[in-house]
């Protein structure tokens, strides 16, 4: 296993920009959310930890990319910030992925995403897996059902038994398609492939700074490893384009965790394995909630 560190004065560059306008945006944070980022950039801190390489077939190692800062997000042409008028992030279940792509996106969308628990893998020749994206056009559709922990089985019930000539416009295959359960560990790799996707449509590039849900991923395994939340420099990429006190968005994001829970602490969606993030959202909080500028 590979750590990669980077000296922590490159990260913070890769944090603040060496440019001035953007380092005085950057004084804009306030004094706990200035220290939840900048002390999140130290070795041995106890809320961001660097990325680990496992083997050559993890994403780094095989798609050699510059890393992107903030500067460079922020001057990226395709960057993309919701506007005026154009600010829902639609996220729309589908049943049949081509009658959904029939369907317009609502005019007040600044992207619309598909999700489906049906597979979109039906022919060898077909290069996607998981979904795909279209960041220009602020679309994507994807497929959860490589997430469940038994679709690898030979006896997984999702897949189809024997060749069939689909004709143009019929898509009765799908009618009653079988579905995998959703277990909480399925909907927390549901919610980091989200997260990730629509964080490209935003014109966010793959983290190399650390670990992070926009790190790239080759694998399932190297997915399971990646966090669900963004680093600093990410996190302040995004802040840019929507605007945002972190603590508000820590908050909200732990409603959704919570959101449900009887007076038993039964869910009304699996949550257990979002365990370790409500305790590491609190911790934030608690950093956030100190500050009284
Ligand atoms: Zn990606
Ligand atoms: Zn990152």
């Amino acid at each position: 296993m590979q750590v990669i560190e980077h000296p922590v004065e490159r990260l913070h560059t890769a944090l603040l920009s060496t440019r001035k306008d953007l380092i005085k945006t950057f004084q804009k944070f306030s004094r706990a959310e200035k220290t939840l980022l900048e002390d999140g950039l130290l070795p041995g801190n106890s809320l961001f930890s660097p990325i680990t390489i496992h083997s050559d077939s993890d994403w780094i190692p095989s798609h050699p990319e510059d890393p992107q800062d903030f500067q460079s997000f922020y001057i990226n042409p395709y960057r993309r910030s919701p506007k005026r008028g154009h600010k829902t992030i639609y996220i729309q279940t589908i049943g049949e992925l081509l009658n959904f792509l029939k369907q317009i996106k609502p005019s007040d969308a600044f992207c619309i995403v598909g999700i489906t628990m049906i597979d979109l893998y039906p022919k060898e020749s077909w290069n996607f897996v998981f979904g795909q994206a279209s960041l220009t056009k602020g679309m994507g559709v994807f497929s959860f059902a490589r997430y469940d922990d038994h679709f690898y089985e030979r006896s997984y019930t999702g897949r189809l038994k024997k060749k069939i000539e689909l004709k143009q416009g019929d898509y009765s295959v799908f009618e009653n398609y079988y579905t995998p359960p959703i277990t909480s560990v399925l909907l927390l790799r549901s919610c980091k492939t989200l997260t990730h996707e629509i964080g490209h449509i935003f014109g966010m590039e793959h983290c190399q700074w650390l670990n992070c849900v926009m790190q790239g991923s080759n694998h399932l395994q190297e997915s399971d490893r990646r966090t669900l939340v963004l680093c600093p420099i990410c996190l302040r990429k995004l802040q840019s384009a929507i605007g945002f006190k972190i603590a508000d968005r820590y908050k909200a994001l732990l409603h959704w965790i919570e959101d449900g829970a009887d007076s038993n602490g039964q869910h009304s969606k699996p949550t257990q394995a979002f365990q370790e993030y409500k305790d590491w959202f609190y911790k934030c909080l608690r950093i956030l909630e100190s500050d009284t500028s």
